[in-house]
């Protein structure tokens, strides 16, 4: 995570900026000048000068820190401490089947809504907005929000004109879909097999109408294949996905460890294409990506 710190500062020995200082465990630290104006801080103290304000900010690891803010004083005399405190961010929890709900849970959150088998959506979590698939240029008897619709398109524009078309066999699913959904594969492999398979309703990324599952034309469902990931079109978008704005949630070797969730070559999420370059080019999983980024 970030922490930061922003204020006013400023030595009576000079009416120029000082610097101010941003310690975490009294290690790593970061400074700026506090030269930003404050007309508001300039009118009690008219006779210091006009820019005396700051912002600081410093990126701290997982856990708790103590960090603590300085001025560092001008001339003879000690640096003056304006305030110390915890703060931290806790490290990604390892998987476990919990329902609490997560954090950020408005239909604007769409990008940095964390779910997996811990952090769940309420059950009246429906967006307004979804169309049919069928906007995107794609088989249509599917639902996504609005705001995938043009990456979609051109992603499966792209996937055609390299030989590798895919269709669309699940999108949007409500909560009470997901019920279904979730039973079905129970009955199919039961229970404990469908906990890594299948999401238990309000801790499917498809509730939030930004994810989709994918096969290839042919109709068979991705996840009666050996591999999909092998396929012509799971191994295209295994590759290019993420240039759409596109993560797969749960990708090989990592899940289900890191992901809580078997691999699934066929689950796409879309974050917008600035985010799923983050993703791509960190390494790291959709999950520990959204939790290193939003913070649980
Ligand atoms: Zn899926």
């Amino acid at each position: 995570g970030v922490v930061t710190a922003s204020g006013w500062a400023l030595d009576p020995d000079t009416t120029g900026p000082i610097i101010v200082q941003l310690y975490v465990d009294a290690s790593d630290y970061t400074m700026v000048w506090a030269d930003l104006p404050r007309p508001d801080v300039a009118a009690v103290y008219p006779s210091h000068g006009p820019d005396h304000g700051f912002a600081i900010s410093l990126a701290v690891p997982d856990g708790q820190h103590r960090v603590c803010l300085y001025a560092v004083n001008t001339g003879a005399g000690a640096s003056t401490v304006l305030g110390c405190a915890i703060v931290g961010t806790q490290p990604l929890p390892a998987c476990y089947y919990g329902d609490v709900p997560t954090r950020f849970q408005a239909y604007d959150d769409w990008y940095r809504t964390l779910l997996d088998t811990i952090y769940l959506l309420p059950s009246t979590y429906a967006p307004g907005d979804l169309v049919d698939t069928g906007a995107a240029g794609l088989n249509s008897g599917y639902s996504v929000r609005g705001l995938v619709v043009n990456d979609l398109r051109d992603m499966a524009q792209a996937a055609r004109a390299a030989g590798a078309p895919f269709v669309v066999t699940s999108a949007y699913r409500s909560y009470a879909t997901q019920v279904s959904t979730f039973n079905y594969w129970v009955s199919r492999i039961g229970y404990s097999a469908a906990l890594l398979t299948a999401a238990r309703p309000g801790h499917s990324e498809h509730q939030l109408g930004t994810t989709l599952d994918f096969t290839s034309p042919s109709g068979v469902e991705p996840w009666d294949y050996s591999d999909w990931g092998t396929s012509a079109a799971g191994a295209w978008l295994r590759e290019n996905a993420w240039r759409y704005g596109f993560v797969m949630s749960y990708p090989p070797i990592v899940s289900p460890s890191v992901t809580c969730y078997t691999y699934e070559p066929w689950h796409f999420r879309y974050v917008g294409r600035q985010a799923a370059a983050a993703v791509h080019s960190s390494g790291l999983t959709l999950r520990e990506y959204l939790w290193t980024t939003w913070g649980g």
